[in-house]
């Protein structure tokens, strides 16, 4: 077939096809690299195979792509060979290639490296006469043969337990030299390791290394387009929502090289403190090393700045002399280095407008950028970083308040250490703060297991020598991560801070043996299962568990907060069902209470007793009689909240759930309560089984309760506007707002709210005074929502009740739809879970008309949402755009809804 698509971009000195805005086509890195050569920033040149090669490589396979990009590819390596002023696969003095993924978004450890491409048995002495430096050249060889063997021919450690088979050859060959680094190994040392790496594939795979360059280059650009399919990378774009379809692109580029001796090293920065989001730069990087080497935290890495450089000494209570002499900043051993490196971050964080992640490496006294991206960073970081960019007049407003992903203040506003039981707490070991939180935990030592663990509903921390994308999943479900070794940029802390979890790397002190499953400290042992803390803030770790306490908006945080407000239509109410939650949700910005679950109220103390006594009651005097006691108690509930939001709107719904929630079903409790209520066993045995539904959600509950029970309403109608009056009376202003949950017909609706209306006039005339409420209903069953119009002549306002509204439009029951939801979002059957966002097709086009409904029958009729969609970001947007007032959440997503709000305006 002949065409004339291109597929491969070159990037260089001389020419760049590509640039920063081609992300989708060359991937995010491919992309990047482009620009940064647009910019006039030394990279070594190469070129991209574009990501649509990786979905022609994943419809028709390798030979049918290989076809169809044979010319472009030969062409790419003419074209580095030329800025290089070297050739691929010549022996004498060979040009050797890097071969990297880069998919559009960017996914650290997820993809797999192949670097010093094109050696073998001739080109390594070609490159230890060129290079002067047998070592250097033979090291390279040996690394590459470890590289590809894994990653393209597949030679994996065979169980869980056992090590790299090649790191085991390495440490077998430096116990027998009685030496400690890598680095202690000689040239005749490293090529003993390339005849042993060769016989170690021999044996286990039956085919030999390959010699042939071009064979190389082919299996290790397969072997990328293979990786985008592998088990760690879709777990990861499974954690964050990145389409299958994307593909990634295959980055070939020209090798420079960080281990050419003492004025070579190769490291990764941050143009801005990614766990604190302070504007420092910082980074990492080890002298006469590879790239590779710095994230796997073999080596104990220096400090690029001096600043941080000090500051890592002060954590790693290493002495000023001891850090200058052995662990100097880059700053001080490579000054003219360093700040051409300062120059080329601020150059590109300036053009970017974001903080930049970003990998050089210096060959022999020359620098060379590897890559730049904006840098992956935890919730404080993001919210500090686009405040301070804001200050700085880097971004505007708007750009700000999009720069902060709305799910990520989550880490912000979770619980931190208790400071008096943190005081209290035994420190028994220190890392780095990799990535910041509280957590708290039983060390597990492996991920499956970790999983395994929180399945059966405990709290785990992950504890390992160091992580690898093996680990993902463990990771993602530990409370916390802590890792013996890594520095702040090993893949632990990458990807912990990434997930916005708590993680302390690098703690020198833990010695893991994964076999006795125990880690030492010290002289203690402490066992898989013993209770640790983690602080991620400071790098501590602690023995036991350690109490928390609830974070606040303050600083960058509540600036960020406070400029929501100036671009969000919607308010932000909150659900709250005692004065603790309105109160929080008060502190987090709530403009109001979208609903109080009354039911909730009624669990508390004694007054479960009250409850029952009404449900076993035979008659109406006997259920009114029990009701006499459950209204002062209500009645304070109620007092409590209004008190707690000043005159903000309550919403009161009233109660909701089938009344057998409300009684015991084991024998124990249903004895314990025969003996409370002084009733016989047998009268409560005969009332569960009277209560007992096939179908509860669909059955007994709602308004339908009232309506079998208007004494119920009444009650809880008096103790609203009683409570109402009484808190008015202290000086407060009230908007109370009483709620009909489940209606589906106007006939439902007005039943109740004669009930609500002939109580509230009682009221008043008792008192002798009236207050202003809102009556309205919940709309959360389809016919509800199909009949808007006709239920918005009688009701004052609409609350949508979207966990409802979901369950019965889409037949899933809320209660058992986990066990067949994450099947169906595998197979993308939906996309999402439509219990935590909306289903905008379906659900969404009832909530749409809906709107349109009731506001064509009542136009200044007030619409919310209090289901779980409330706090969720996609879903706020959705109703921004269909038109409510307001959306409801837990408190704690508070500040989540409201950026999202804000973001949804600014999007419109
Ligand atoms: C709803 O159905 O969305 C709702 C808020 O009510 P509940 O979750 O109490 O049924
Ligand atoms: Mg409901």
């Amino acid at each position: 077939m002949v065409t004339t698509q291109k597929y491969v971009y070159f990037f260089g000195n001389s020419r760049t096809d590509g640039g920063a805005d081609m992300k989708n086509l060359l991937g995010g890195k491919g992309a990047n690299l482009a620009e940064m050569c647009r910019l006039g920033i030394a990279v070594p040149p190469g070129f991209t195979i574009s990501t649509e090669a990786c979905t022609r490589f994943t419809e028709s396979g390798r030979d049918a792509l290989t076809e169809l990009i044979r010319a472009e590819v030969q062409q790419g390596v003419a074209f580095a060979e030329k800025e290089m002023g070297k050739q691929f696969g010549n022996a004498a003095d060979p040009l050797l290639l890097s071969v990297r993924s880069g998919a559009r978004a960017s996914m650290p450890g997820m993809m797999d490296t192949i670097l010093n491409l094109g050696l073998n048995d001739e080109a390594v002495l070609g490159l230890a006469t060129k290079s002067n430096n047998e070592r250097f050249a033979w090291d390279s060889y040996r690394r590459f043969i470890q590289m590809y063997g894994d990653v393209v021919m597949g030679l994996k450690p065979l169980s869980k337990e056992e090590h790299d088979p090649f790191e085991i050859i390495i440490d077998a060959l430096k116990e027998k030299k009685g030496v400690r680094l890598d680095t202690d190994l000689d040239a005749q040392d490293l090529k003993e390791l390339v005849h042993r790496f060769k016989a170690l594939i021999r044996a286990r795979l039956g085919c030999d290394f390959p010699n042939d360059p071009w064979e190389q280059l082919w299996g290790a650009i397969w072997a990328v387009f293979e990786s985008w399919n592998n088990d760690r990378a879709q777990v990861y774009r499974e954690l964050n929502d990145i389409p299958q379809s994307w593909g990634t692109a295959v980055n070939v580029q020209a090798m420079v090289f960080g281990n050419l001796g003492d004025h070579s090293a190769t490291g990764v920065a941050f143009s801005r403190d990614a766990g604190t989001g302070e504007d420092l730069f910082n980074g990492e990087f080890l002298v006469n090393a590879q790239g590779e080497d710095v994230v796997a935290g073999i080596r104990t890495p220096q400090q690029v700045s001096l600043i941080g450089s000090r500051r890592w000494a002060e954590l790693a209570l290493v002495s000023e002399a001891d850090r200058a002499s052995h662990f100097p900043s880059l700053e001080e051993l490579m000054p003219d280095i360093y700040a051409q490196l300062l120059h080329f971050e601020t150059t590109l964080e300036n053009h970017f407008k974001d903080m930049q992640d970003i990998e050089f490496t210096i060959q022999e006294g020359k620098l060379w950028m590897l890559q730049t991206r904006n840098g992956k960073r935890t919730g404080a970081a993001m919210v500090r970083i686009a405040m301070e960019m804001l200050k700085q007049g880097m971004i505007d407003e708007k750009a700000a308040l999009q720069r902060v992903a709305p799910d990520r203040l989550d880490e912000l506003l979770h619980p931190i250490f208790d400071p008096k039981a943190l005081a209290a707490a035994q420190p028994i070991a220190r890392g780095l703060p990799a990535s910041p939180g509280a957590a708290t935990g039983q060390i597990v030592f492996f991920a499956d297991e970790a999983e395994n663990w929180v399945k059966n509903g405990k709290a785990v921390i992950l504890v390992r020598q160091e992580t690898s994308p093996e680990d993902l999943r463990g990771m993602s479900v530990a409370k916390g991560i802590l890792t013996a070794r890594g520095g702040m940029t090993s893949h632990a802390a990458v990807v912990a801070r990434g997930m916005g979890k708590c993680c302390v790397s690098g703690a020198g002190a833990v010695h893991v043996d994964m076999k006795a499953r125990s880690m030492r400290i010290g002289s203690t042992d402490y066992a898989e299962g013993d209770w640790i803390s983690l602080n991620g803030s400071t790098g501590e770790v602690y023995l036991g568990k350690i109490a928390t306490k609830d974070a606040e908006l303050s600083g960058d945080f509540g600036a960020l907060m406070a400029l929501t407000d100036k671009y969000k239509r919607l308010d932000i109410r909150a659900n709250a069902d005692s004065p603790e939650d309105a109160k929080v949700a008060r502190g987090f910005g709530a403009a109001g209470i979208g609903l109080c679950r009354t039911e909730h109220m009624f669990f508390e103390g004694d007054r479960i007793l009250a409850v029952r006594e009404m449900i076993l009651a035979d008659n109406e005097a006997g259920r009114r009689q029990a009701l006499t006691k459950l209204l002062p108690i209500q009645r304070g509930d109620f007092e409590g909240l209004f008190r707690e939001m000043h005159g903000l709107p309550v919403i009161i719904r009233l109660l909701d759930p089938p009344l057998h929630e409300f009684l015991p079903h084991d024998d124990a409790n249903q004895r314990l309560m025969a003996n409370e209520l002084r009733v016989p066993l047998a009268k409560i045995k005969l009332r569960v089984e009277e209560l007992h539904e096939f179908n509860p959600m669909m059955g007994h509950r709602g308004c339908r309760l009232g309506i079998s029970y208007p004494e119920i309403t009444e009650m809880q109608t008096r103790a609203v506007l009683e409570a109402a009056l009484n808190v008015r009376a202290e000086g407060s202003h009230v908007k109370a707002e009483i709620m009909v949950p489940l209606v589906g017909t106007v006939r439902e609706y007005n039943a109740q709210a004669e009930v609500i209306r002939r109580t509230a006039a009682a009221v008043f005339a008792e008192r002798g005074e009236s207050i202003d409420y809102l009556l309205g209903t919940m709309i959360e069953t389809p016919r509800g929502a199909l009949i808007a119009d006709s239920i918005a002549t009688q009701a004052e306002f609409f609350s949508f009740g979207s966990n409802d509204l979901t369950q019965m439009t889409l037949g899933f029951s809320r209660d058992d739809a986990g066990k067949f939801l994450p099947d169906y979002i595998k197979r993308s059957i939906y996309e999402h879970d439509p219990f935590q966002t909306i289903d905008q097709k379906g659900v969404g086009l009832l909530v749409q008309m809906a709107v349109q409904k009731g506001r064509s029958a009542r136009p200044d009729l007030e619409i919310g949402v209090c289901g779980e969609h409330g706090g969720d970001p996609a879903s706020v947007a959705f109703f921004h755009r269909a038109g409510l007032d307001y959306v409801s959440c837990s408190p704690y997503r508070v500040p989540i809804a409201r950026l999202s709000a804000a973001q949804a305006a600014i999007n419109d």
